[in-house]
């Protein structure tokens, strides 16, 4: 499978999730034209269907699919087996089954299902209607989720702005409360932020500098700068110093 036809797959596939409520594990509603044409293709349908939608899912029939595919016999009885396979859904025709046609379109009102059929009637009535998912196999062969009908891209829309007229009318109940409560808006245009409150000075710096000890590891170039000058010793000639002696002896 080509990279671009994966990307689309998840694309439209995140659409029906994301606006019609799809969940995994995915249900795929399979009826007798596409597992014929899958079996004449010799596709493993399940296989083919998690490598494609890289999700998990469940492969869903009806008994009125399988009735309708019994009822046809010959070339479809290993088709009619294969059905027999998938999980049956209780549709509420089991004891008057009607086409499988039929009961496809019933079961998708009430339920999400990924429609996969050949059937060209049924494959136009479910782009006419918003939010079902249509698989086939194009040219019989390649397995292909078709782009979201028309149908649903409106109701789609249509969705999104109801939720954005229901925020609106929420909103505005709201400014109407706060107003009676007389809460004002100004502290909800900023909720972030706060009022600043005094504080005292950081203690820390407003710490007085300790006294430095002394080291023995002294800077000498410093230390010298800071030592006070030395009293230089005056030396006296020897004469002055017998003169200074003679004087004191005299006394
Ligand atoms: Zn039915």
């Amino acid at each position: 499978m080509k990279v671009t036809k994966h990307k689309k797959a998840r694309k439209y596939l995140s659409f029906y999730i994301n606006n019609f409520g799809f969940r995994e594990p995915l249900l795929v509603l399979i009826d007798g034209t596409f597992c014929h044409a899958a079996y004449k293709a010799r596709i493993q349908i399940e296989d083919q269907l998690k490598k494609y939608f890289l999700s998990d899912l469940k492969l869903i029939v009806t008994a009125c699919i399988i009735t309708e595919t019994e009822n046809i016999g010959g070339p479809l009885v290993a088709v009619c087996q294969l059905l027999k396979k998938y999980l049956v859904h209780k549709c509420g025709h089991e004891k008057q089954p009607i086409s499988g046609s039929a009961c496809i379109r019933a079961m998708t009102k009430t339920c999400k299902y990924i429609v996969a059929t050949q059937d060209r009637d049924l494959q136009e009535w479910i782009c006419a209607r918003p939010g079902i998912p249509l698989f086939y196999l194009h040219n019989s062969l390649v397995p292909t989720l078709v782009q979201p009908s028309e149908a649903s891209v409106r109701a789609a829309a249509s969705k999104t702005q109801a939720k954005v007229q229901v925020r609106e009318v929420d909103e505005q109940r709201l400014a109407v409360l706060k107003r009676k409560q007389g809460i004002s808006d100004t502290s909800e245009q900023h909720p972030m932020k706060k009022v600043r409150k005094i504080k005292n000075p950081n203690p820390l710096s407003c710490k007085k500098s300790k006294k430095k000890k002394p080291t023995d590891k002294r800077d000498p170039v410093r230390d010298h700068a800071i030592e006070k000058p030395k009293r230089r010793r005056v030396r006296l000639p020897k004469h002055v110093k017998e003169q200074l002696k003679n004087n004191t002896t005299m006394c």
